[in-house]
């Protein structure tokens, strides 16, 4: 039935693990979730290419590797409640709920939470995800506080309320920089401190919002 099956596991082996990504759970998640069905009919045979691509409103699907590598870093066990920054074309939002107890996403452009949003419900069935359409440079506060955080847009800052939103021993994980060079950057939160370190420099679509770019 899934004619995709072979490049998902294709994928996973020479994109995912032969670059080091080693969390089980990440690769299930990414050998199990169908990336074709999260970009555009005539952009479906690209899907598990090495690279990101246009999902519409000037925004991109995140390459795989780098959804594997923030995902990785977020530790999850399986017992989290999860917040997403940027849901753009749903896929890391179903890699967070494939491992994951809950998964609470933000996205700044209707039209593309609407699109994921059926493609989780729907089409792929989960039910444990909470959609939200607003800033999430904001985090979602009603619902925190998150066990990992993950923002999938570039800041030029950590938001200041992404780390009140973490619990203790919490991890988030974040692209800083400016529009066109970025490092992302692991926190966890210790003792209400948030220590950081560098993992590796990326390239991703602008966070805008209150505490991220202007429009
Ligand atoms: N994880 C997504 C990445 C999409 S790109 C994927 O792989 O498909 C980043 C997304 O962040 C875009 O959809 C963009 O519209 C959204 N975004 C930008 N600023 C935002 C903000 N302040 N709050 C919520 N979403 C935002």
């Amino acid at each position: 039935m899934d004619i995709y099956r072979t490049a998902r596991e294709r994928m996973v082996e020479t994109q995912i693990k032969m670059r080091g990504i080693k969390d089980d759970k990440v690769i299930k998640a990414m050998l199990k979730v169908p990336r074709h069905l999260f970009v555009e009919e005539a952009l479906r045979d690209q899907a598990y290419g090495d690279f990101p691509l246009p999902i519409g409103e000037g925004q991109t699907i995140s390459q795989p590797y780098i959804v594997a590598l923030m995902t990785e870093a977020l530790e999850l066990k399986g017992t989290e409640r999860v917040l997403e920054v940027g849901t753009g074309s749903g896929y890391q939002t179903a890699i967070l709920a494939e491992i994951a107890l809950w998964v609470y996403t933000i996205e700044k452009y209707p039209t593309l939470q609407e699109r994921a949003k059926r493609i989780l419900l729907q089409e792929l069935n989960y039910r444990n995800i909470t959609f939200k359409i607003g800033d999430g440079s904001l985090g979602w506060k009603e619902a925190s506080p998150f066990d990992a955080i993950i923002v999938t847009a570039a800041s030029p800052q950590i938001p200041p309320p992404l780390i009140e939103q973490l619990a203790e021993g919490g991890r988030i994980v974040i692209p800083v920089g400016d529009a066109f060079s970025q490092m992302l950057v692991k926190g966890v939160k210790k003792g209400g401190l948030l220590h950081t370190k560098n993992l590796e420099p990326v390239r991703f679509v602008k966070l805008i919002g209150a505490y991220g770019f202007k429009e």
